[in-house]
């Protein structure tokens, strides 16, 4: 007999017993913490309001009685400054009682603030020597953390004198615009909204290597990515790495990375291999955008961690192989009321319906009017090797809607006004077939998913697809945040003209919505991304075709950008010249370092190589010609190739050789142009060719010279687990 008695497995009871076991959750808070300060906490997270310095004493305490019974000895405040990692500064809790006796403490004023000795951080300028001072202040809304025996708590990094050094400063504060306005715009349809919450689900994708092929490339190990190095015969043609069974190795990986992620409440749930031989993706459940946003950079530095443990290197890098897909960083991304809504799905009632075609056609207008600056948002040296390439998005922002929502749109914005206000019939919520009765059927007709797009409604969500693997998301969704928090703004001010001129409210509104959709239509495509004539077309439409980094940067100082930075408060002019100095000195920095390498590679280790397996050729046809002394044709028939092959030596070494001289000389010019900007710009126009040019010339080298002597381990050593 069968029987029918619920079945608990291990795994189960595993995971439920692990998730968050290493997170001062407020499960964990209740346990610790008086009632009273428990709720005043809880009300503090909720409002985003700070706590008062008496309660502060009381959670400190709290913190560390929970973080030393687990074994911890040190705390941080863990921070994202502008280098796009994180940082930890840890100092032990040893302090002395009254009676000299060493004991463990976590006084409130070092659990709010802290003044790191941070003055090797970027700040672009804004901290000079005599206010080099930085200031981290506690996140409450980010739950602090244990790793390896340190408490770790999440705090914003600012200047002395005000302005944000990291991401998580502007992201809050981008979050706090929108919420404040999509509120405003959500009470049009339902009074009880009060507050919505921005919403992140990443789909992290990176690559494997072995630990000791890693130790033996340079260019891994100092640039995150392979500057040289022939394709495998067998790479990622036959698609059969996709999906397929996970490696034994990388299993045990996995199995390793998702007991650590889940005791540190990161609640990563899918994992897979990607296209890409050693290319994987892992992903969590969507979280509130900062919560989600913290985790992503927990896992990064994680996943490195474990990895090592497995004698595995990750690449983070987004295009660590030439000639093999780039990873990104999927940004699932969606709003939702304090009430259950979530903005960007359609509902069940045509007011549900009506709401998200207001979010949606506003978004729509916002990524269009800043569209550069959205692709700004997702600019590095690195994300630049990758976008473009025939594997992913275009760097061009367009969105595509599928075919259905765009009738819709087109439907609204094509009908006369009378026409649509009847057919909608919101306020007797007829039970005609109407406009807006067709929206939930996108749900089901979700099917083209269009994966050439970087930015995609996907049914409940948007999925920006041209963040990069190696980006901290924050820099994408504050864009996202700003641009439409400044839209919403706009059309509520057009709504309250539109009513004030004795318009009802659902004329108000499509009276704004047609405008919108009419002026955003150049960002709407649903077609190749990958092909030429959208590059053509795109150009036409007057979007952002730009693929030179050191000048897409420059959106972010446009007039309009900083007035809508100035509107929402996210960012002030001076913090986002500090931050484009940031981005710019990255750059060259990050270049010069690739020019160094490739120099040194070249010049110590490949051309030498080619040299001595030249001379082995040399040797050969010397012997060729004593043995056939005699027979002229004879030896000039069996040294043929080997004289071919000792020419195009000679000739790749020379034209190294010159492009090496060339790529300095262009550096150094760089190096005198005045500002940041003219040096970043030199680097990516005269720079940057050469590396590939070099590249190139000793990739045909690989393909000749002796196996046996060649010493780099090649990419069919390094993309085999
Ligand atoms: P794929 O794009 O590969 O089909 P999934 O459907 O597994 O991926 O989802 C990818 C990510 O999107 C996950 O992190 C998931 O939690 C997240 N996601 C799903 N629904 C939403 C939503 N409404 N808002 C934000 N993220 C979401
Ligand atoms: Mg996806």
């Amino acid at each position: 007999m069968i029987s029918n008695k619920p079945t608990t497995t291990n795994t189960q009871d595993r995971i439920s017993t692990n998730f968050g076991q290493d997170v001062f959750t407020l499960e964990t808070m209740r346990q610790y913490l008086p009632e009273e300060v428990f709720l005043k906490l809880g009300h503090c997270i909720k409002t985003r309001s700070n706590i008062d310095r008496e309660y502060a004493d009381i959670i400190a305490e709290a913190m560390c009685r929970w973080a030393t019974n687990k074994g911890a000895t040190h705390y941080s405040h863990w921070f994202h400054p502008l280098t796009g990692q994180t940082a930890e500064k840890h100092d032990s809790f040893l302090e002395f009682d009254k009676d000299k006796k060493a004991i463990s403490k976590l006084s409130g004023k070092l659990l709010i603030q802290q003044e790191p000795d941070a003055s090797s951080f970027p700040s672009g300028g804004i901290r000079n020597t005599f206010e080099a001072r930085g200031y981290t202040a506690w996140d409450i809304s980010s739950p602090a953390f244990i790793l390896e025996n340190t408490l770790c708590i999440p705090t914003i990094f600012i200047s002395y004198t005000g302005e944000a050094l990291d991401y998580k400063t502007p992201l809050l504060k981008s979050q706090l615009a929108l919420n404040k306005v999509a509120t405003k715009v959500c009470s049009y349809f339902d009074k009880s909204v009060s507050s919505v919450t921005s919403y992140l689900g990443w789909e992290q994708e990176f690559f494997l290597v072995d630990e000791s092929m890693y130790q033996k490339r340079p260019d891994l190990l100092m640039t995150g990515r392979t500057l040289m190095g022939h394709e495998s015969a067998k790479s990622q043609q036959l698609e059969d790495h996709y999906l397929g069974t996970i490696p034994t190795r990388v299993a045990e990986f996995f199995k390793d990375l998702e007991k650590q992620c889940h005791a540190l409440a990161i609640p990563v749930k899918t994992q897979h291999n990607e296209v890409a031989p050693n290319q994987f993706e892992i992903a969590p459940l969507y979280e509130e955008a900062n919560l989600s946003i913290d985790h992503n950079l927990l896992l990064m530095s994680v996943m490195k961690k474990v990895a090592e443990k497995h004698s595995l290197r990750v690449l983070l890098h987004e295009k660590p192989f030439k000639g093999l897909n780039g990873s990104g960083k999927h940004c699932n991304w969606s709003l939702g009321t304090d009430t259950g809504v979530n903005l960007f799905s359609p509902g069940k009632t045509k007011q549900d319906n009506f709401q998200f075609i207001v979010f949606l056609v506003n978004l729509l207008n916002a990524v269009y009017k800043f569209n550069s600056l959205l692709k700004a948002s997702i600019t590095s040296d690195s994300n630049f090797f990758r976008l473009g390439g025939n594997e992913a998005p275009p760097s061009i922002i367009s969105i595509f809607l599928g075919t259905k929502l765009s009738s819709i749109l087109d439907d609204i914005e094509q009908e006369d006004l009378d026409h649509i206000l009847q057919k909608i019939s919101l306020s007797h919520q007829k039970e005609t077939q109407s406009l807006l009765d067709h929206v939930p059927d996108i749900l089901i007709d979700n099917t083209d998913r269009n994966r050439t797009s970087p930015f995609a409604f996907t049914g409940n969500r948007f999925e920006f697809r041209a963040v990069g693997s190696s980006a901290n998301c924050a820099s994408s969704m504050i864009i996202l945040h700003s641009i439409l928090a400044d839209q919403l703004i706009d059309f509520d001010t057009k709504i309250q003209e539109n009513l004030s001129s004795g318009k009802d409210i659902h004329e108000a509104i499509f009276i704004a919505l047609k405008q919108y959709i009419k002026e955003s239509k150049p960002i709407r495509f649903d077609g190749n991304g990958y092909s030429e004539e959208w590059l053509i077309e795109a150009k036409k439409r007057g979007l952002n075709c730009d693929t030179n980094p050191a000048t897409i940067f420059d959106s972010y100082l446009e007039d309009k950008a900083v007035s809508m930075f100035n509107r929402t408060e996210v960012f002030t002019q001076k913090e986002l010249l500090a931050r484009n100095e940031v981005k710019w000195e990255y750059y060259i920095k990050k270049i010069q370092i690739e020019s160094n390498v490739l120099s040194d590679l070249a010049t110590n280790h490949i051309i030498p190589v080619a040299i001595r397996y030249q001379n082995l050729l040399l040797d050969n046809v010397c012997k060729l010609k004593n043995i056939y002394s005699e027979d002229e044709v004879k030896f000039q028939n069996l040294s043929l190739y080997s004289k071919r092959c000792i020419e195009d030596i000679s000739k790749h070494i020379g034209n190294i050789k010159d492009l090496l001289i060339h790529m300095k000389t262009n550096r150094k010019q760089a190096a005198t142009y005045e500002s940041t900007r003219q040096k970043a710009l030199g680097y990516a126009t005269t720079v940057v060719p050469d590396l590939d040019k070099i590249r190139t010339h000793i990739d045909e080298l690989e393909m000749m010279v002796d196996n046996n002597i060649w010493p780099l381990p090649k990419y069919r050593e390094l993309l085999m687990l």
